[in-house]
């Protein structure tokens, strides 16, 4: 483990049995996750991306534990998590929280948010008295921009912007050393979202904390995170510090991601990449390479030979036969769902 690794996830997997009809399961799995490993630095922002569908959630909540891995190695600040059962987690909970796209789901319609905000630190013995609850409640709703007068009032009282504002005071309150951030702005309008983004960064500066930011909005992810991961059908196929993986990608699915995002500057220029396709069944993924069935340079040993993720230099990690990738000719935009 990098000696500055906050969190390190080695060969992860989880599959899925598939119901097979009323009377039980068929024997079937999906391979939500398979053999996933990434690394994410104390401070830093890692970004996962990809369509939904890719796996990229469900390697989140095998991070917190809210789902069992079927296989792999997770360590948290040095420490080996994976293993261990609920009651040996829970003191080591407050490290690592999150947020999630709908902030409604972490909060209690019927509580106001002093009571939301005082749950968390009282649970985890963050404060010895109530007097010293409400001064922490109303110094973490400073911290996320909201005036103190907030707390006595109910989360149905606020705007989808400001009640992810409580959501993320809500997972600060443990002083969390890395916070999972589950398409945590992907509900909120163009401009919320910029201001949200600002206010992790910000957080980030003043606090040191970490975040492993899952979306599949690349042109927010650009704008949060250090490092991004590209996952496509459970796999990561990219890793690259941002600028780098978003002024040359190295992979044509990443290429495709960007070519699907649109872009306001005019003075950039977007990079052409043309998908056909939907992304195909986690049931029955593809043989050899997994996007072969969608990538304009499939060549045969594509079709029977797994790429696995090689070191291209630069911190960057390509899972790809091809040592360069080509350029595209102009073309019809990228088809792919968000
Ligand atoms: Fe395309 Fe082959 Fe590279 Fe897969 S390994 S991304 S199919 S060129």
């Amino acid at each position: 483990m990098t000696s500055d690794a906050l969190l390190k996830v080695h060969g992860l997997k989880k599959q899925f049995p598939i119901r097979a009809g009323l009377f039980g399961f068929g024997g079937l799995t999906i391979d939500a996750v398979s053999d996933v490993s990434f690394e994410v630095m104390k401070g830093e922002t890692l970004a996962i991306v990809g369509e939904s569908g890719c796996g990229k959630s469900t390697v989140g909540r095998c991070v917190l534990k809210l789902i069992e891995p079927t296989a792999g190695k997770i360590y948290l600040d040095g420490e080996r998590i994976d293993g261990l059962r609920q009651r040996q987690l829970r003191p080591r909970r407050k490290k690592i929280q999150v947020v999630f796209q709908d902030p409604f789901s972490s909060l209690n319609p019927r509580m106001r948010i002093r009571d939301a905000l005082a749950e968390p630190l009282e649970n985890f013995r963050q404060t010895a008295s109530r007097r010293e609850t409400d001064a922490r409640v109303d110094e973490l709703l400073r911290m996320v921009g909201l005036p103190p007068d907030c707390a006595d009032r109910w989360a149905h009282e606020f705007s989808g912007g400001q009640r992810q504002r409580i959501g993320i005071a809500r997972a600060l309150a443990t002083n969390p050393q890395l916070v999972i951030c589950d398409e945590a702005v992907s509900a909120l309008d163009v401009s919320v979202k910029a201001q949200i983004v600002n206010l992790l960064r910000k957080l980030q500066q003043e606090t040191g904390i970490a975040f492993l930011f899952i979306s599949h909005d690349l042109a927010i992810v650009e704008n949060i995170a250090h490092r991004i991961a590209v996952m496509y059908l459970g796999k990561i196929v990219e890793t690259a510090r941002t600028k780098d993986i978003i002024s040359r990608p190295h992979h044509p699915y990443t290429r495709a991601l960007l070519a699907a995002v649109p872009i306001p500057d005019p003075t950039r220029r977007r990079t052409n990449g043309v998908i056909q396709g939907e992304i195909p069944s986690a049931t029955n993924p593809p043989t050899g390479c997994r996007f072969h069935t969608r990538c304009p340079f499939a060549f045969d040993r594509c079709r029977k030979e797994e790429p696995q993720l090689g070191d291209r230099g630069g911190d960057r990690f390509v899972a790809c036969h091809l040592p360069e990738l080509p350029e595209m000719p102009a073309s019809t935009p990228a088809v792919l769902s968000a």
